[in-house]
């Protein structure tokens, strides 16, 4: 390690606190410095060359040194570098983009609201649908259902959203009325000798039977990822979705689709409502809304939940909810910018076209000894290790395996994520056919070393 990288890794230890790590681990460890990119690839401090096959985290649809964003952000930074939108200010950025988000998203959802965040953005959304309901006197109908393995974000709204144990357990998790109904993954939540169609049968009628236990004037709203993603890479089963949308339409609960990671092409159509037919209240964007080179999101709401929450500002004097950085002009800038390179470049098209060659060349590690499932959609895939195929029993302890896996891969030259027991891939949209089979190629040497692991230590 040459000098500067000591320095910068102690430097490291010694003053950040990094999210989602083991604190005590990353002072023994120390980071993983990455110093710059080039298109599906990043560089670590080393030299050492990785595809990025997370698009860092599920966002960089176009690849991590596009000019074009560059110059975007630098031509906004001269000619306006920051304004906000609070109590009628606008700058064009925002309304440009506001506007061509109204164009893109399903008939319907014409208003936009920007946050900084995804986490945000569900908060928000949180609050406007309870903004909603008590202006439409219906104070009582407030409550939210969501999935387990659902991901929301880490906010105290959006994290309680979340259906997962390491986003609750000790941050007194969930704080506002939520029930988590049961993942709809049937390769890990059938019951034995169930069938897909009935698995969503059992799945619609718990959903129905909760609607009704609680009574549906109180269950305000639906939230959900299209294809389930930071909990593992949940596709859903046929006739979910438009099972749920369903039950809301008949008790007049919003459905709120999360396509925080889903939107703009990741399973290979512009967003994953549109592929799993259904058509939402409010949607929930970002991630690739800018391919992260900036920070931004964007909530889409149809026409009655504007009109009620527009109403309710006009009687009240104000909506009183925004952040300094809301529909932030740099940010704007970059994400207009981005949806041009998606559109201009055909990236949605692209991943449609990798699809194939993408899932089906994952779906050779059916067969290995770790790995009990292979799934996916488009451009986003997870593969659950098991320590016993036919059972599907889990390694223990539970996550080590997936990370052990994605450590090798690392060290393959292939950055992936492990999720629980899920290792999970979602390259840049950019990526090529070469790429694709490069990624299945060091994934599999992957999966073979942490196999000679397993049989070297007798783990699990
Ligand atoms: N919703 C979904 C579906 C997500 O995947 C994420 C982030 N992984 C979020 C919300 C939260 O976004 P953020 O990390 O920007 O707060």
């Amino acid at each position: 390690m040459n000098k500067l990288s000591n320095s910068l890794a102690a430097a490291d230890i010694a003053h950040s606190v990094h999210p989602y790590t083991n604190m005590r681990l990353h002072e023994e460890q120390g980071p993983m410095i990455i110093t710059r990119g080039d298109g599906v690839h990043v560089y670590d401090d080393q030299g050492k060359e990785y595809i990025e096959g997370l698009s860092g985290l599920w966002s960089v649809a176009v690849g991590f040194s596009d000019t074009r964003l560059k110059d975007a952000a630098m031509r906004q930074m001269e000619a306006l570098p920051y304004y906000h939108s609070f109590a009628h200010k606008a700058h064009e950025p925002s309304i440009r983009l506001a506007e061509k988000l109204a164009e893109m998203t399903p008939e319907g959802l014409n208003r936009i609201f920007f946050t900084n965040s995804g986490s945000e953005a569900n908060d928000t959304v949180v609050k406007m649908v309870w903004f909603m309901n008590n202006a439409l006197g219906r104070p009582e109908k407030k409550k939210f259902l969501a999935r387990n393995k659902g991901y929301h974000g880490i906010t105290v709204a959006s994290g309680s959203l979340t259906g997962l144990p390491a986003n609750h357990g000790d941050f007194d998790l969930p704080a506002i009325p939520v029930r988590h109904l049961t993942c709809p993954h049937h390769w890990r939540w059938g019951h034995e000798g169930e069938s897909e169609a009935e698995f969503t049968a059992r799945l619609l009628k718990e959903a129905e039977d909760v609607i009704l236990e609680e009574g549906p004037e109180t269950i305000a709203a639906f939230i959900g990822e299209p294809v389930m993603g930071a909990g593992g890479v949940m596709v859903p089963p046929e006739g979910y979705w438009p099972g749920i949308a369903a039950l809301c339409r008949k008790y007049d609960i919003l459905l709120v689709s999360d396509e925080v990671i889903n939107g703009f092409g990741r399973l290979g159509t512009p967003f994953g409502c549109q592929k799993y037919g259904f058509v939402p209240d409010i949607m929930v964007m970002s991630k690739q809304l800018t391919s992260s080179y900036m920070p931004l999101a964007a909530i889409a709401l149809n026409d009655r939940v504007y009109d009620a929450i527009a109403d309710n500002s006009a009687k009240l004097g104000t909506f009183g909810h925004g952040f300094t950085g809301s529909g932030h002009p740099v940010a704007c800038a970059v994400g207009l910018e981005n949806l041009r390179i998606i559109e201009e470049d055909d990236l949605m098209g692209n991943a449609a076209r990798l699809e194939e060659r993408f899932q089906s060349g994952l779906r050779r590690f059916a067969d290995h000894p770790l790995v009990g499932e292979v799934r996916g959609v488009g451009l986003i895939a997870g593969l659950e290790l098991v320590a016993d195929k036919a059972t599907r029993q889990s390694f223990q302890p539970a996550g080590k395996i997936a990370a052990t896996v994605a450590k090798m891969a690392a060290e393959e030259g292939l950055i992936c994520r492990n999720v629980y027991e899920t290792v999970a891939l979602c390259p840049p949209l950019i990526v090529t056919e070469a790429q694709v089979d490069q990624i299945i190629d060091r994934l599999g040497r992957a999966l073979d070393r942490g196999w000679a692991w397993v049989q070297d230590t007798g783990f699990g």
